[in-house]
């Protein structure tokens, strides 16, 4: 049950450059505005805007949707670390979907990006929706409305197919420009999957919103991403899964293996590189069938032992992911999604890890609550 009136006091982290002491949770509503109703709690502490996980997979399973006892189960693992806004980057919608969980008040908020488009035999099976490359455009136009605003595409994964199986492009540009004209039409953005140099100048050159892993990016490319306002979701855990991922072709794939293997050995300094290089940075966990949910605070983490620091990290994981996504953080009128630490998690993002509240909708959901009742 939402408490009528909560006080949040300390530091109210607004924005970069906007900090206030004081701010209410009336039914569930933010207000600068000090009721004239008594607090029912008050919670002290730094109070910034939910978390935001923009790769995340609510609804997936290793054979495709799973049924809503598991997706609630994943949502939970994810709202309990803060984590009060996701978009999923990509789950089918039969024979469920988690349409569902857009009524339940103790659900993060989801911003769904349709099915993953790939084509036959080219990416992890029971997870995308296989389409030919002459049906991008349309097929584009189909999950741009079955999605909340975005479409996710495989840009580039292996292909046994060729003499040495590589990493290899799905689409052809001209298809893909196509697709991403549709999707502009019709008010939603389109995000894809590389991990390749070539996926990802591919991306850059086809009009792409967004990138997500983006490990072979390279100088020029990071110049071009930062140029265009191509934002880019590093993943650092999924990074860290490349070594087990090339480990997976068993020498069968040499050149892939090789590939998978350069990418892992530069996955720190490449990230910091694409912060230093002015690229804007989103934090995605990639919590689906090889990362467990609820994991949040280890993306986090990794992004600063690339060396990003504290502030920017946290800028990405609240107010900044919000504004990228176009979803209110602490704003007069806005629903009250705000978690609350101890000390700043600018100053060390390890602070993410310990919450003392996270409110919901003005419901208090999870830790310890700091500050007098009054
Ligand atoms: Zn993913």
């Amino acid at each position: 049950m939402a408490t009528e009136v909560i006080h949040l006091s300390g530091a109210i982290v607004v924005d970069g450059e906007t900090e206030v002491s004081d701010v209410w949770s009336v039914d569930g509503r933010l207000t600068f505005v000090k009721p004239a109703q008594a607090a029912d709690l008050r919670i002290d502490g730094v109070v910034l805007p939910g978390l935001v996980d923009v790769h995340c997979h609510i609804g997936l399973g290793e054979m495709g949707a799973v049924p809503p006892d598991e997706a609630r189960r994943q949502a939970i693992a994810d709202r309990d670390t803060g984590v009060l806004l996701v978009r999923d980057a990509g789950c089918p919608r039969q024979p469920y979907n988690t349409r569902w969980l857009d009524g339940e008040a103790w659900a993060p908020r989801m911003i769904r990006s349709g099915q993953h488009l790939a084509i036959a035999k080219r990416y992890i099976r029971h997870l995308p929706r296989d389409i030919t490359p002459d049906q991008l455009p349309d097929a584009v136009a189909q999950e741009a409305h079955a999605g909340d605003g975005w479409v996710k595409l495989v840009g580039d994964w292996i292909d046994r197919s060729m003499p040495e199986p590589d990493l290899a492009l799905l689409w052809p540009d001209d298809k893909l420009i196509e697709a991403v004209e549709r999707a502009h039409e019709l008010n939603a953005r389109v995000t894809t999957h590389v991990f390749s140099a070539e996926g990802a100048a591919q991306a850059l050159r086809c009009g792409l919103d967004c990138i997500e892993h983006g490990t072979g990016m390279d100088t020029a490319m990071m110049a071009e991403a930062r140029a265009k306002g191509v934002a880019v979701v590093p993943t650092m855990i999924q990074r860290d899964h490349f070594a087990e991922i090339a480990a997976s072709g068993q020498g069968k794939y040499p050149v892939w293996e090789r590939h998978l293997m350069d990418l892992f050995d530069q996955r720190y300094a490449q990230a910091k590189e694409l912060y230093e290089a002015g690229v804007r940075l989103l934090v995605g966990s990639d919590e689906s069938t090889n990362i467990p949910h609820g994991v949040y605070c280890a993306e986090t983490d990794l992004m600063a032992l690339a060396g990003i620091p504290s502030e920017a990290i946290v800028e990405a994981a609240t107010y900044g992911g919000r504004d990228y996504l176009g979803v209110p953080g602490i704003e007069e009128g806005a629903s009250a999604d705000v978690v609350v630490y101890a000390s700043d998690p600018r100053v060390s993002v390890a602070v993410l890890r310990s919450p003392q509240a996270i409110v919901l909708r003005g419901a208090v959901l999870a830790g310890a609550v700091a500050g007098a009742v009054v």
